[in-house]
């Protein structure tokens, strides 16, 4: 199904995310963590996709067996940075081939050995592009409410976003964050400036303090004090660390089912017990 009918209820949905093996040896891990989280029923999965497109092949298995094999709606990743339009084309034929309704379009971070293919310079191309190949497709695209980490100016990361919107998104999908209000405002600059897409937070359960310092370094994410305490406080008890952190994320997706926001996706990491307990103490609000 397309995630923008999904998208359509008014009531909350939750979507959850893995992410492909580095190597063909992991798949089946991979496969069986996806089909775990499958099993929970979400509203759909997505799959992202490797560095400067490491993973291709690997998505689209992972991505396929979630649809064919389990039954869920799933939206496979698709970075530009490195890919040639003949890429595209292969990945899209796969995506055809094996019954798939979404995708989502990115640029993908720029190679630290600077090797880029220039067919397309951002994601706002690579869904023009798709979205003249592939019509029939729902497309999702990324966006970053404390800004992208490469723009020096929050309003022209948002103008830039709705050039995105405008090549043929159908929706938005957050970078994690993990102070609410910056989503709100965020929500309310995006409004203001013309973009009418859903936009869905991506909240990431954090569950050990080195899960937190490799994400925070690499999206520049702002902690706050309270989050910052938790980490201090239980960052070398594990079980401590994962249901603290387990309950900081339900309390985010709480906050903003309160406050209107039903579409939540969830950056689940390949861990079917993590988004089982979000569901857990979720499940009368969820319904
Ligand atoms: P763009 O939208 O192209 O933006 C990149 C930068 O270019 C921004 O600073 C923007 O302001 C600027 N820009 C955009 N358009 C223009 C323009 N016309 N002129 C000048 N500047 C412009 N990475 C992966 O490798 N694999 C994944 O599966 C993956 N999934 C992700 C999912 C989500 C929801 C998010 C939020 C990020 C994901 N990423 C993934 C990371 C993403 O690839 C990086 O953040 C990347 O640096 C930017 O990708 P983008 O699609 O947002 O790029």
């Amino acid at each position: 199904m397309k995630i923008k009918e999904i998208l359509l209820t008014d009531k909350p949905t939750i979507s959850f995310e893995v992410f492909p093996p580095k190597q063909e040896s992991g798949l089946d891990n991979v496969k069986a963590a996806a089909g775990a989280i499958a099993a929970l029923q979400p509203s759909f999965m997505s799959v992202t996709y490797g560095a400067a497109g490491s993973t291709s092949k690997l998505t689209c298995e992972v991505a396929s067996d979630i649809k064919n094999l389990h039954g869920v709606s799933v939206m496979p990743h698709l970075t530009c940075v490195a890919s040639t339009r003949e890429h595209v084309d292969n990945m899209l034929a796969r995506i055809r081939e094996s019954h798939i309704d979404n995708i989502m379009a990115l640029r993908g971070d720029i190679p630290q050995d600077g090797n880029v293919c220039h067919d397309f310079e951002h994601a706002s191309d690579l869904i023009a592009y798709i979205k003249a190949k592939a019509p029939e497709l729902c497309i999702g695209g990324a966006c970053y409410p404390e800004g992208h980490i490469e723009c020096a100016h929050k309003s022209q990361d948002i103008d830039f976003l709705k050039v995105k919107v405008d090549a043929g998104c159908d929706f938005l999908t957050t970078q994690m964050f993990f102070d609410n209000n910056i989503f709100y405002n965020f929500l309310y600059r995006v409004k203001d400036k013309g973009i009418n897409v859903p936009v869905l937070p991506g909240i990431m359960p954090i569950t050990t303090a080195r899960q937190l310092s490799r994400s925070v370094a690499l999206s520049g994410t702002n902690v706050p004090e309270r989050f910052r305490a938790i980490v201090d406080r239980f960052g070398d008890d594990p079980d401590s660390m994962r249901q603290a952190g387990i309950i900081y994320a339900c309390e985010q997706i709480v906050d903003l089912i309160a406050n209107g926001v039903n579409h939540i996706h969830v950056y689940s990491m390949n861990k079917p017990d993590v988004a089982a307990d979000i569901l857990k103490n979720l499940g009368s609000i969820l319904g």
